[in-house]
């Protein structure tokens, strides 16, 4: 019987943003990284012991200067996505909440895109299938 490499597991949390008017916020990845060019739903890395509601409560405060409440982040769906060099585990929280103006403090490109516009707008192949959950919840 062969023996499988061990799998990395990266674990991301994402989460959508949503205004009043029912748009969802969405990031450009910046050039440089990985899969640069692509849009995204704002999140990051878990760090070590980190709950995905505490992820997204500090990456939205240094990625977009806004504070969110830990009851405000409902969880949507996962992603679940094998990478060729890793496979990504990825929480999708909803936020319609939040105190501050979204802010790209790291230069990031930022849109406020209707759910079932998504689409035209190139994601990562993780987010792709996070998207009808998002239509279907509006
Ligand atoms: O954002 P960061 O580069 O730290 O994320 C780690 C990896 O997770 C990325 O290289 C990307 O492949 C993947 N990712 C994704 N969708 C996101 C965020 C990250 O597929 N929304």
């Amino acid at each position: 019987m062969s023996e499988r490499p061990p799998v990395k597991l990266v674990l991301v949390a994402a989460v959508a943003l949503l205004d009043a008017d029912g748009r969802v916020l969405i990031a450009q990845r910046p050039e440089g990284k990985q899969l640069a060019g692509l849009w995204e739903f704002p999140g990051g890395k878990f760090e070590p012991g980190e709950r995905p509601e505490e992820t997204l409560i500090r990456e939205l405060h240094e990625e977009l200067g806004i504070t969110v409440k830990e009851a405000c982040l409902a969880p949507l769906t996962f992603a679940s996505h094998a990478y060729e060099t890793f496979h990504l585990l990825m929480p999708l929280y909803v936020c319609r909440r939040w105190e501050g103006t979204v802010t790209a403090r790291e230069g990031q490109a930022l849109k406020w895109v209707r759910p079932v516009r998504l689409r035209d707008y190139p994601m990562p192949p993780a987010d792709e299938p996070l998207i009808p959950h998002l239509i279907a919840l509006m």
